[in-house]
């Protein structure tokens, strides 16, 4: 959806949720307002929005750029396309996720095909993401430059 003058708060309050990652603070104000646009075009409606935050946070030490949130809302497509839905799985009544997700080992998820499909798009995600993470944009590294740390050392 997009981004309007009525519903901005609603997508920023989501954005603020991200203020205890890494490189937050030293996001200027342009790149929240960004950010907060990103998350309202990736998002068909608010409880996708708030989804989409609630999973960064729980895979990710680091804020995100506008393009995961592209790329999260392409993955949720194309594994909703691909997976016979609904399962009628009894273990985790079609979520795929019966019990805690644990990043590392990857346990957590489903054995039925949803729960399969979410743990491969799980993995492709995690692999996106370091590939990503071992190289930050340039803009990334110029705007931990200018902190105050970056000035001293
Ligand atoms: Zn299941």
């Amino acid at each position: 959806m997009q981004i309007t003058d009525e519903n901005r708060s609603i997508f920023k309050k989501q954005i603020v949720r991200l203020s205890g990652l890494a490189f937050f603070r030293n996001l200027p104000e342009e790149a929240l307002d960004e950010l907060a646009a990103a998350l309202a075009e990736s998002s068909d409606n608010f409880a996708e929005a708030e989804t989409r935050i609630k999973i960064w946070l729980m895979f990710n030490t680091e804020v995100p750029r506008p393009a995961d949130f592209y790329r999260m809302a392409m993955e949720a497509k194309t594994a909703a396309e691909t997976v016979p839905f609904p399962t009628g799985c009894p273990k985790c009544k079609d979520s795929g996720l019966p019990g805690f997700i644990r990043r590392e080992t990857g346990l957590g998820f489903c054995s039925c095909p949803l729960g399969r499909a979410k743990r491969e798009a799980n993995r492709r995600m995690d692999e996106d993401y370091k590939r990503s993470a071992a190289a930050p944009p340039a803009g990334m590294r110029d705007i931990a430059d200018l902190s105050p740390q970056g000035l001293v050392s």
